[in-house]
C-alpha cells in the first residue's frame, strides 16, 4: 500500500491544497504540503469529498510461502487426506507403511512396482488416501520448521507391549501443535504381553481418550507384521477424513510442498513434490524454494509416467535447475518468463542472506579476537 503527499492527495481530487489542508486541521489532523498521509487520514478526506479509494494492495510475487490462495468455494472438490506415521521407535512405523503398501497397491494396481518416492497412495472404499512415507518425526520437523503444513492426519504407532513411551509423547505434541487429528494404532498384538488396556490408559494423559472410555480418539487394534488391522485402520482414515471435509481445487496452477529431494547422476535434480492444490502438468514453469524450472518428466509412486497430479497427489519431477530442500513450497506459473525472473530473484536473494550471514560472523570473530 502506498501513500500520498498532501500535495499529491490534492492533485488527485483535483482540489486546492491549502483546501486539503485546511479539511485536515478539522479532522484534527496537522499537515503540511508535503507530508505523507497515512490510509485513514486518505481514507477520511477522501469521504469528505464522496470519493470511494481502492487500495492498490503491492503483492510481492517472490513471496510465495505467504501467496493467498484463495479458491471460491464452488470451485472446492473433495481431495484425499494427506496421512503421516508416527510413533516411538521400534513401535512399527516402518512395518505400518509397508504393510499397507504390500495390502492395497497390489490389488488394485496390477503389476505396479511402487517405489520409492517419499509418499504413496492407495484406496480404500473407493477412496484415495495418501501416505508421506519418510520417516515420521525428520518430516514433520523439518517441514513445521519451515512453516510447511502437509498432513492431515496422524497416525500415532504404540506397541502394545510396551505403551507409551518419550517419542510417543512428542510425536502427541507435534500433532497437537499442527492441530491434526490423531488416530492411535496399537500395534503388536500379536506379542506376548500385548496390553492395548494400558495403551489407552496412558494415553488418557494426553487427552486421548478411547471410545471405551467414553472418549472420542479412535483406536485400533493392529498386528502391522501380519498385516493384521490394516483394512480397519484405512477405514478409519476415511471416516476421518470425511469429517475433516478435505478439498482443494483441480482448476488452477499448482502448488504444494517438497517432500524430498535429491540430484541423480543421470536425470540431475529430482524432487518429490505433494500437489496440494490445483493440478501440476508436465510443462508447466515453477518456482520451487529457491530453485525454478519446468517440469521435465513427472513419476507416480507406481513408478509410472504421469501427465498431471492433482491435490493430494504425490509426484517425482525432473526438470529443476538445482535441488531443492525438503519442506520448500513450490507454484507453478502459466508464464515461463515469469518463473524464471521470480526464481531467479529468489535465487539473488538467497546470495545475499548467505552473504550478510557471513560478514555477521566475521564481524563476530573479530570483536572475539579484540
Ligand atoms: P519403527 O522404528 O517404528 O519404524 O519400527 P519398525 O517398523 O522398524 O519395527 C520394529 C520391529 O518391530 C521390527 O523388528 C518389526 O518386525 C517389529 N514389528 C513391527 N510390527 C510388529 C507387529 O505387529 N508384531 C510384531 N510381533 N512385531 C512387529
Ligand atoms: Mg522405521
Amino acid at each position: 500500500s502506498g501513500t500520498l503527499t498532501v500535495a499529491e492527495l490534492a492533485e488527485k481530487l483535483n482540489k486546492d491544497t491549502s483546501e486539503i489542508i485546511k479539511k485536515l486541521m478539522m479532522l484534527g489532523v496537522m499537515a503540511t504540503k508535503n507530508q505523507d498521509l497515512d490510509v485513514d487520514a486518505i481514507e477520511l478526506i477522501c469521504s469528505e469529498y464522496g470519493v470511494e479509494v481502492e487500495e492498490e494492495v503491492q503483492v510481492d510475487e517472490t513471496d510465495i510461502e505467504n501467496y493467498q490462495f484463495e479458491d471460491a468455494a464452488e470451485d472446492l472438490e473433495e481431495r484425499p487426506a494427506v496421512v503421516t506415521i508416527m510413533g516411538h521407535v521400534d513401535h512399527g512405523k516402518t512395518t505400518l507403511l509397508d504393510s499397507i503398501r504390500d495390502t492395497k497397491v497390489t490389488e488394485g494396481e496390477a503389476g505396479g512396482i511402487t517405489q520409492h518416492i517419499g509418499a504413496y497412495q492407495v484406496e480404500e472404499n473407493g477412496k484415495k488416501i495418501t501416505f508421506l512415507d519418510t520417516p515420521g518425526h525428520a518430516a514433520f520437523t523439518s517441514m513445521r520448521s519451515r512453516g510447511a503444513q502437509v498432513t492431515d492426519i496422524a497416525i500415532l504407532v504404540v506397541a502394545a507391549d510396551d505403551g507409551v513411551m518419550p517419542q510417543t509423547v512428542e510425536a502427541i505434541n507435534h500433532a497437537k501443535a499442527a492441530d491434526v487429528p490423531i488416530i492411535v494404532a496399537v500395534n503388536k498384538m500379536d506379542k506376548e504381553g500385548a496390553n492395548p488396556n494400558r495403551v489407552m490408559q496412558e494415553l488418557m494423559e494426553y487427552e486421548l481418550i478411547s471410545e471405551d472410555f467414553g472418549g472420542e480418539t479412535i483406536f485400533v487394534k493392529m498386528a502391522a507384521v501380519k498385516h493384521e488391522g490394516i483394512d480397519d485402520l484405512l477405514e478409519m482414515i476415511v471416516l476421518v477424513t470425511e469429517m475433516e471435509e478435505l478439498k482443494a481445487n483441480p482448476n488452477r496452477p499448482a502448488y504444494g510442498t517438497v517432500i524430498e529431494a535429491e540430484l541423480d547422476k543421470g536425470r540431475g535434480s529430482v524432487a518429490t513434490l505433494l500437489v496440494q492444490n490445483g493440478t501440476l502438468r508436465v510443462g508447466d514453469a515453477l518456482v520451487v524454494g529457491n530453485t525454478f524450472g519446468r517440469v521435465r518428466a513427472m513419476v507416480n509412486d507406481l513408478g509410472r509416467r504421469v501427465k498431471s497430479a492433482g491435490p493430494s497427489t504425490p509426484v517425482e519431477i525432473t526438470g529443476l535447475n538445482e535441488v531443492p530442500q525438503a519442506g520448500d513450497r513450490f507454484l507453478a506459473f502459466e508464464d515461463e518468463k515469469k518463473a524464471r525472473a521470480i526464481g531467479e530473484a529468489r535465487q539473488q536473494k538467497q546470495i545475499e542472506a548467505q552473504r550478510s550471514d557471513r560478514t555477521k560472523v566475521s564481524l563476530d570473530d573479530l570483536f572475539e579476537q579484540i
